[in-house]
């Protein structure tokens, strides 16, 4: 190769050709560096047929490359997926590109970092918070802020215990490989059902084939121990699994399961990771040595070199898409991906999308059911509540029955789940005397009291205020009141009523690290709570065999908006928190607030009627032409003027084409109208599955010329429609 063509890490620029020096040995996939004006930047050599766009330079005047990185080349499949994912997102490659180096982190960050462990010397001043941190680090080893975080101490402890001896410091060096799994270190017996879905799933890794299946089994049934034997299967073929999971919160009580099946941990990848250990975890997935990755969907774009398996667990989680940067389905680029790599893919879930269903009945997907729950435990019992006729009291939200209910439940010493997906203690706070209402200064939304942190906060971009005592504008005191209920709030009611349960609460701000994951599920788990008050973070994955009962405080919360999606997304999470009731020896029971007992889904809930529910929410979408039998994509135009914001829309919006098959609605304001201080609008197009929809707005997009101030960015397959 005496030219190449490189794809260069910024995302504002296509490829670019340069010459190879004499010498320099590069392929298809090398990490490079390049110059470009008067700097130096990472990208790397594509075959140079495949951006047929890139203009072409003479010979004469290429500049030479200047440097090959000493990383694994990006391999063939991984280059195809980035090329399919540019193209049907409509993201720039270089966008997609990052995502597979995961910035310049993994290639340029440093060799060895310096960790702690303790020395087994008891320190001469023994204070309060230095035994505690003793006591609770033990013999793990980390850095000095995640063994404070670990020990609940500060900093200032933990430098103060490595002073007096009690504490070391041991050099890691960044390319020490990670422990093997072993896939016959602890081997289940499976249940019948379960070793027939496990052998379909091992036969297509051991064939190398690309064959995505669909685990649909109902909550408890031992999804992960079905997959964990393809999992094995792979490990035993020296290939390499990617097990996709929706939030860091489940990574705690995954990586204990899969330690006690084989041996080791994996090796995590998510947003949460050092420098140094993200450029260790980069660099043993991109050389094969680490055999098994678990991550965040970030984790899907990396460089396995042999990927053997693909696995998406709760598949059906909306936080598979993503909605900055690259705008992508993490779900089906899985699918892609596994297409690229011949590899198996698995969608585990208990409530599968409506658009995976629809796959396996065209026979694309292979459906995998397991009916019943492992181990001979029952279904839930699910009992509707109706709040018209059975109110709750004055100023409270769980109703009578479930008062009952939860006093029964606490007599017997048995555990209860509150859910209600709100976080903090009251979505608004308005004043009583003139109806001032807090507002984000940012976003289109209500600033949500917070009492634990004493503020208001916007859930949208991070704004944060002290609750104020007065009006901000009528000025008078004492007259600012809460509006509806958050998890907080009911964590207070559950205070009144049971004052000696101990309760907590479960949410994004309260299990925001792993480590505090960690001790939520151990004190759910060694019964030091009571009950537990939480948002949907709590309504997947956790097994809490003691747990029998499951309030849902809102059904309708979800079907308020009333987008196409509310009902599955109702049902779903709803099905999904009733199976963390009884998934022990003891029945559960799960008991369902509702002022709407007669919408579609709140009857198929109580039922238990799944199929109904699907067939009724297949119809609707069917007669829509919404997902999967049409499609939309989103164009939203967003900029700090709020005038400008709305002329290009309306400017995009009467230069629509006529393309056959599709429609375009708005623009109107956007979901969040107003969002981190920028105005959105929104166009939605409509369009049937046969229209090209990419090509058409490309071409409609690219005739139009807007100032730099405003964005466009297109969302394919937008979550909302
Ligand atoms: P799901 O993900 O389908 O809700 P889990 O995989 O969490 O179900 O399994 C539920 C519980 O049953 C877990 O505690 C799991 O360890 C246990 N379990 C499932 N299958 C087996 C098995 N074959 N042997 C032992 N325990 C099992
Ligand atoms: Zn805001
Ligand atoms: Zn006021």
């Amino acid at each position: 190769m005496t030219r190449a063509r490189v794809l260069i890490l910024n995302a504002a620029l296509g490829p670019l050709d340069y010459r190879v020096p004499q010498g320099m040995a590069v392929e298809p996939g090398s990490i490079v560096v390049a110059p470009l004006g008067p700097r130096q930047l990472v990208g790397v050599v594509w075959e140079d047929d495949r951006f047929p766009d890139v203009e072409p330079v003479g010979d004469n005047r290429l500049r030479p490359l200047l440097s090959v990185m000493d990383a694994p080349p990006i391999p063939a499949p991984l280059r195809r997926l980035i090329e399919w994912t540019a193209d049907y997102y409509m993201a720039p490659p270089a966008a997609v590109l990052r995502m597979a180096l995961a910035s310049h982190s993994a290639l340029e960050g440093a060799r060895t970092t310096i960790e702690y462990r303790a020395t087994g010397h008891v320190p001469d001043r023994l204070t309060g918070p230095r035994a505690q941190a003793l006591e609770r680090i033990g013999d793990r080893q980390g850095l000095i802020r995640e063994l404070a975080a670990i020990g609940g101490v500060s900093d200032a402890v933990m430098r103060g215990l490595v002073k007096s001896g009690a504490f070391e410091a041991v050099e890691v060096s960044t390319d020490t490989p990670f422990p093997e799994p072993d896939p016959d270190y602890h081997l289940p017996a499976l249940s019948d059902a379960q070793s027939a879905a496990a052998q379909q799933m091992t036969a297509a890794v051991t064939a190398r084939d690309f064959r995505p299946f669909v685990l649909d089994g109902v909550t408890g049934s031992g999804k992960t121990e079905v997959y964990f034997e393809a999992v094995a299967c792979a490990l035993r073929d020296g290939r390499q699994t990617l097990v996709l999971l929706p939030e860091i919160a489940l990574t705690e009580p995954f990586l204990d399961r899969f330690t006690r099946r084989f041996g080791v941990v994996p090796v995590a990848w998510h947003s949460g990771l050092r420098q140094s250990e993200r450029r260790r975890a980069w660099r043993a997935i991109a050389s094969g040595q680490a055999k098994v990755v678990v991550g965040a969907r970030s984790a899907l774009f990396l460089p396995y070199p042999q990927l053997g398996l693909i696995v998406v667990d709760e598949a059906h989680e909306t936080s598979f898409k993503q909605e900055d940067g690259v705008h992508y389905h993490a779900r089906d680029v899985a699918v892609m991906r596994g297409l690229m790599e011949k590899c198996p893919v698995i969608l585990a879930s208990a409530t599968p999308a409506i658009e995976t269903r629809h796959q396996v009945e065209l026979g694309r997907y292979t459906e995998i059911r397991l009916p019943a729950r492992y181990g001979g435990s029952e279904m839930p019992e699910i009992i509707g509540l109706n709040l018209l006729t059975h109110p709750p009291e004055r100023g409270r939200w769980i109703a009578p029955l479930l008062v009952d209910a939860i006093d029964e439940t606490m007599a017997k010493g048995e555990q209860a789940l509150l859910f209600l997906n709100r976080r903090g203690y009251a979505p608004l706070t308005l004043c009583r005397h003139c109806g001032y209402r807090f507002q984000c200064p940012n976003c289109t939304a209500w600033m949500v009291e917070h009492r634990l942190t004493r503020r208001l906060a916007c859930h949208h971009c991070g704004h944060v205020i002290p609750v104020p005592k007065a009006c901000p504008d009528c000025k008078s005191e004492d007259a600012l009141v809460p509006c509806g209920p958050g998890v907080e709030r009911i964590a207070d009611e559950v205070a009144m009523l049971w004052p000696t349960a101990r309760t907590a609460i479960a949410t994004s701000d309260t299990l925001s690290s792993p480590v505090r994951a960690a001790d939520f599920v151990k004190s759910v788990e060694g019964g030091a709570v009571d009950i537990i008050v939480g948002t949907q973070l709590v309504t997947k994955g956790y097994h809490f065999p003691n747990l029998t009962l499951v309030g849902v405080i809102d059904a309708d919360l979800g079907l308020e908006g009333g987008d196409l999606r509310a009902s599955e997304r109702t049902f779903q999470q709803i099905v999904q928190v009733s199976g963390r009731a009884g998934r022990g020896v003891k029945p559960g029971r799960v008991f369902i607030q509702t002022r709407m007992p007669e919408a579609p889904v709140i009857k198929a809930l109580i039922s238990g009627d799944a199929e109904a529910f699907y067939a009724t929410e297949t119809a609707s979408r069917r007669h829509a032409h919404a997902p999967p039998f049409g499609r939309f994509a989103a164009i939203i135009v967003s900029s700090d003027d709020p005038a400008e914001a709305q002329d290009v829309a309306k400017l995009i919006g009467r230069s629509a084409p006529d393309a056959e098959g599709m429609r375009v609605y708005g623009p109107a304001p956007a979901p969040l109208a107003v969002l981190r201080g920028r105005h959105r609008h929104r166009l939605l197009v409509h369009a049937t599955r046969q229209l090209d929809v990419q090509s058409v707005i490309r071409e409609w997009l690219d005739a139009i010329v807007w100032k730099s101030g405003t964005r466009v960015m297109v969302d394919i397959d937008p979550y909302n429609f």
